[in-house]
């Protein structure tokens, strides 16, 4: 990772370096699980299906580097991509700089503690199942909570 300025995240996303962008996230793992929407309303349904290349356990990719190998639509996270869509959730640090605001204080930027995002609830380790045996994603809507 490169060289990463002082409270870097204090900064509009817009100014941030890659390694600075790609340090932001707080390993969540909410962009990683399927969604379901609506071809009517639009609305968009959260599941608890992980992406095949996410360790449930951790809510880590297990191959972030090659990722687009595996799963060639998986979303690289840009500025535009941030205030286009609707289903970033709202901890998710990119949505909370975009939108002014700052960190939560579990943020591993902030606390140190990178389990932290899972102990307070906004990540989804240990509570997501695979792809690989999930079946219908219809039979796992669920309703994160928003911290
Ligand atoms: S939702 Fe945001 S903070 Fe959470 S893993 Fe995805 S990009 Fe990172």
């Amino acid at each position: 990772m490169g060289a990463l300025r002082d409270r870097f995240w204090e900064l509009p996303l817009a100014d941030l370096s890659e390694p600075e962008w790609e340090a932001l996230c707080d390993g969540c793992g909410r962009c990683c699980l399927h969604k379901i929407e609506d071809a009517d309303s639009g609305e968009i349904e959260d599941t608890n299906v992980a992406c095949k290349l996410l360790d449930t356990e951790t809510a880590r990719c297990t191959d972030y580097r090659n990722r687009k190998t595996f799963v060639p639509d998986c979303l690289r996270l840009t500025l535009k991509i941030v205030e286009d869509v609707a289903w970033l959730p709202e901890s998710c640090a990119y949505r909370r700089r975009a939108d002014g605001r700052g960190l939560p204080l579990w943020h591993y930027l902030l606390s140190g503690d990178p389990e932290a995002v899972h102990r307070k609830g906004a990540g989804v380790a240990g509570r997501v199942v695979s792809e690989n045996r999930a079946g219908p994603l219809e039979h796992h809507i669920v309703d994160w909570q928003e911290s």
